[in-house]
């Protein structure tokens, strides 16, 4: 469904009107439009606090990419990041700078105790009014939890705080703000989310950080086609977001299983044949589905590389009205199921090595909702299953989650009008996200580069101000 309101506010007439009434004035956001497209353009500005690790890496990859870039110094705070190796510009922040970037990137794994957060206001101070639309900030700390000093843990939780209010901050011009977390030498892990989280891929999702690994294995893979030779499994995928997993990850190179129940079979084979997949009917709650996956996966192909769980339902009702059977199927459909459909491909060895599960949350799960008791208990149940599986899986095996927030799709558009007008202005770029935003968020995970990127739950939620 098409938001008229986003239409309206950015004609000339509509942006004016918006500014008088103190109406939000949403910018459309760039997504991705081409498979050679630079991951990103435009002056990119890298700082580090003093004491940073992550600054190589960083400047190796942005080096990659079509941007020019500059390197922040002047401040005692910062450390002089041109030391990356990178021939870039250095741009002295204490005499104030009128660039326009279209991203701020920080090192910030250096900082030790909350007075090092003072590097944060010296890079960002003269800088965040001089993001362009659209822009990015991307900060790069050292997870909280691998640090072994408390006031360490202090300074690098306090980025959490830092980059969601930066987020509020600068999600008026359509810009995000995320954090990766690394853990202790996992530097050479980061490429992969620095790609995703600068790139217009990642068009939706602010206020978010990811915790990321170390690993054996960070391999370099093809960015026009990083899926290549992998194998599919997306369920629900006749429509809506599961429609465009399966696109998504066709356009990246691999071969699509798309599953979907039996009454959904001509939409799902119209979308299987777009992209030379495969159309597998099957209702994921019956007793023998775990099984008949297993043996149509073990049929046509030696196994499986990505397992996306997204077929969902929704039975609202409030509990003491809600019937039984409202309970029981959104329970099978939206949690048990992934459960014991791994199960299966997991004991028959069917899921490859370096294999990726996906698992779809919602915000409904993070924050609750009126009249989906049912629903938000199936999608926490999934942020608990994939931290717990994320401990358990072996052989370069990942689960990670996705949380939706409010998607353009026919679960939305049948929101009453005033409930799903509330639902797309609600968050830092006060409108609603693309299938897309969630299937580019899954098809980075399921990145062979991803590797270090085990046990997250992302928001696609455009900093939704529900929920954490
Ligand atoms: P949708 O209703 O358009 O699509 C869901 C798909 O799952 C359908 O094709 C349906 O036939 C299939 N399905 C349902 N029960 C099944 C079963 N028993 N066996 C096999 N397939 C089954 O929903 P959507 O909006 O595209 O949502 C996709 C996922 O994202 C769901 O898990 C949903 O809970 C989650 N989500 C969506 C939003 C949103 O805003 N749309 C927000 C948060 C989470």
């Amino acid at each position: 469904m098409s938001d008229i309101y986003l239409k309206l506010v950015n004609t000339p007439m509509g942006k004016a009107t918006a500014q008088t009434l103190g109406l939000p004035s949403p910018v459309p956001l760039k997504r991705r439009k081409r498979a050679d497209q630079p991951f990103i353009e435009g002056n990119v500005l890298v700082g580090a606090g003093n004491g940073g690790k992550a600054i190589a890496t960083i400047g190796s990859v942005l080096s990659a990419s079509a941007a020019t870039l500059y390197h922040a110094s002047g401040k005692a705070t910062l450390e002089d990041s041109s030391k990356a190796g990178n021939k870039a510009q250095t741009l002295d922040l204490a005499s104030g700078t009128d660039t326009k970037f279209s991203a701020l990137v920080f090192d910030a794994t250096g900082l030790k105790t909350p007075g090092d957060l003072r590097a944060l206001y010296d890079f960002f101070h003269p800088t965040i009014k001089n993001l362009g639309a659209n822009a990015r900030v991307v900060i790069i700390g050292q997870n909280p939890a691998t640090c072994r000093k408390a006031p360490q843990a202090a300074a690098q939780q306090a980025l959490e705080g830092f980059m969601r209010s930066v987020g509020k901050e600068i999600g008026k011009k359509g810009a995000t703000a995320n954090l990766l977390w690394i853990a202790p030498n996992a530097e050479k892990q980061l490429e992969s989310s620095l790609r995703f989280f600068l790139s217009a891929r990642s068009a939706y999702v602010s206020g978010q950080f990811v915790r990321i690994g170390k690993t054996t294995s960070a391999p370099t893979t093809n960015p026009v086609a990083p899926l290549a030779g992998k194998v599919a499994l997306v369920t629900g995928a006749s429509r809506g977001i599961g429609a465009s997993i399966a696109e998504t990850l066709a356009r990246d190179g691999a071969t699509v299983i798309g599953l979907d129940i039996e009454p959904a079979m001509d939409d799902l084979e119209n979308v299987m044949r777009a992209i030379k997949g495969k159309a597998f009917a099957c209702d994921i709650t019956s007793q023998d589905a775990p099984a008949k996956i297993a043996d149509y996966i073990g049929k046509h192909f030696s196994g499986v590389d990505l397992v996306i769980h997204n077929a969902g339902i929704t039975r609202d009702k409030t509990l003491g009205n809600m019937p039984e059977h409202f309970w029981d199927m959104t329970i099978a459909v939206n949690l048990t199921a992934e459960e014991t459909i791994n199960d299966e491909l997991m004991s028959r060895e069917l899921l490859h090595q370096d294999g990726r599960i996906v698992c779809i949350s919602s915000i409904s799960g993070i924050a609750g909702n009126f009249g989906q008791t049912n629903y938000s208990a199936a999608k926490s149940g999934v942020i608990g299953y994939v931290e717990a599986m994320a401990k358990q899986v072996k052989n370069g095996i990942t689960i990670n989650a996705v949380a939706p927030g409010f998607i353009e799709t026919r679960m939305t558009a049948a929101m009453p009008l005033t409930l799903r007008e509330a639902g797309r202005r609600m968050n830092s770029l006060s409108q609603g996200g693309q299938p897309v935003d969630v299937a580019e968020t899954i098809a980075w995970y399921c990145s062979p580069a991803s590797s270090g990127v085990n046990g997250n739950v992302v928001r696609v939620c455009g900093q939704s101000l529900i929920g954490r």
